[in-house]
């Protein structure tokens, strides 16, 4: 059975203006105005190459669809959607200050989190495997009452609610490999044992002071939040042993009917905004464990959803990797960076001590 894939030309179309990359442009301050790290570039790029080798040849496009009202507030406040409706035609902030969009700006959010929802809908009515959709803006950091983060809608916590209403899909675990704290995701459902959010992040970098190991969900939800934040510099070999000791244990513990990647490729190498070191062949053996964990737990039902990732010419290679993966190709397509050479790509003695760290945690998750 054949990969979904969701994309969109609308996507590259989401006006982040002309920051200095992370800041407003502002002569007094000296920032010349540049573009900002949330541009079209890497995940347009990323589609185009997933065309260009014929990868897409073998994938079943999924076409998105605006999320609708509903569905939106299924997670987020009536304020938080009023502000965006009410700034759309002009364009503006999602709320935190940093979270910049153009003129019809949340009509791209909406086709955004509609495209996941479509793609969530094909995994569990089997019209496909498993899927990749590849939207923008990016979900992860959005709260129920505002953007945040570079994110205008919680994308994939929408989907899960959504899909919930038709499908039989009662427990859903969330794996974030981007680089950030997924704290958006892990808020809508702090109190929920049905959504295990799990967060693999470069130990405090954004949001600030967030993803600590301690942070573990409330009430009924407690346990089902787990967080591992690594140190900077982590590659391959951390990766590799955070999947194999913390997410699968936690997986085979939590027995998921869907298993939803958050795919930022932040962590990657090349990024400038993350510090960690994966490479190509490090997300393909991430993808490889997860989707193996997904055959064997829920029928192959996984879902890869796009979050950040800001290196131009890396990313789509990063991407490529691990549609590949969802796909099974024989013979993937080289990596032409060779960053898996990089010193300490295996796992450090401060990697292990966060791992650890994590590992106790697992008991308190159960089916
Ligand atoms: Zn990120």
């Amino acid at each position: 059975m054949a990969t979904g894939y969701v994309y969109h030309e609308l996507f590259g179309w989401h006006d982040t203006g002309t920051q200095a990359q992370l800041l407003p442009a502002n002569v007094a301050q000296g920032l010349q105005p540049f573009h900002h790290y949330e541009y079209a570039e890497p995940k347009r790029r990323a589609h185009e190459l997933v065309v260009v080798t014929g990868l897409v040849d073998h994938l079943t496009r999924i076409a998105p669809r605006p999320a609708t009202d509903e569905e939106i507030l299924l997670v987020h406040t009536p304020h938080h959607l009023d502000r965006l409706v009410t700034a759309n035609p002009t364009g503006g902030d999602a709320g935190d200050g940093g979270t910049k969009f153009g003129p019809g700006g949340l009509d791209i959010a909406r086709l955004a989190a509609g495209g996941v929802i479509r793609a969530f809908d094909a995994v569990l009515d089997g019209s496909v495997r498993n899927a990749y959709a590849l939207v923008r803006p990016p979900g992860h950091h959005a709260i129920p009452d505002s953007g945040m983060g570079f994110c205008l809608l919680a994308n994939i916590a929408i989907a899960i609610r959504s899909v919930r209403r038709t499908h039989d899909c009662k427990r859903v675990a969330v794996v974030d490999i981007d680089v950030h704290h997924g704290n958006g995701t892990q808020t809508v459902f702090w109190e929920d044992p049905t959504v295990l959010a799990i967060s693999l992040h470069q130990d405090r970098m954004f949001p600030p002071d967030s993803g600590h190991v301690t942070e573990r969900g409330a009430g009924p939800g407690f346990g089902y939040t787990l967080n591992l934040p690594l140190p900077p510099g982590t590659g391959k070999g951390g990766y590799q042993e955070s999947i194999r000791r913390v997410v699968l244990p936690a997986l085979r513990r939590f027995r998921p009917d869907l298993i939803v990647v958050a795919a930022g490729y932040d962590a990657s190498a090349l990024d400038p905004l993350g510090r960690m070191m994966l490479t190509p062949g490090g997300y393909r053996d991430i993808t490889k464990a997860l989707v193996d964990a997904a055959n064997t737990l829920c029928g192959g039902r996984i879902v890869a959803v796009q979050e950040g990732g800001y290196a131009e010419a890396y990313v789509p290679f990063c991407l490529h990797a691990v549609v590949e993966e969802l796909v099974g190709v024989e013979k993937p397509f080289p990596d032409p960076f060779h960053f898996d050479r990089l010193g300490q790509q295996e796992l450090q003695p401060h990697q292990d001590a966060a791992i650890k760290a994590t590992e106790k945690l697992l008991v308190d998750i159960h089916h």
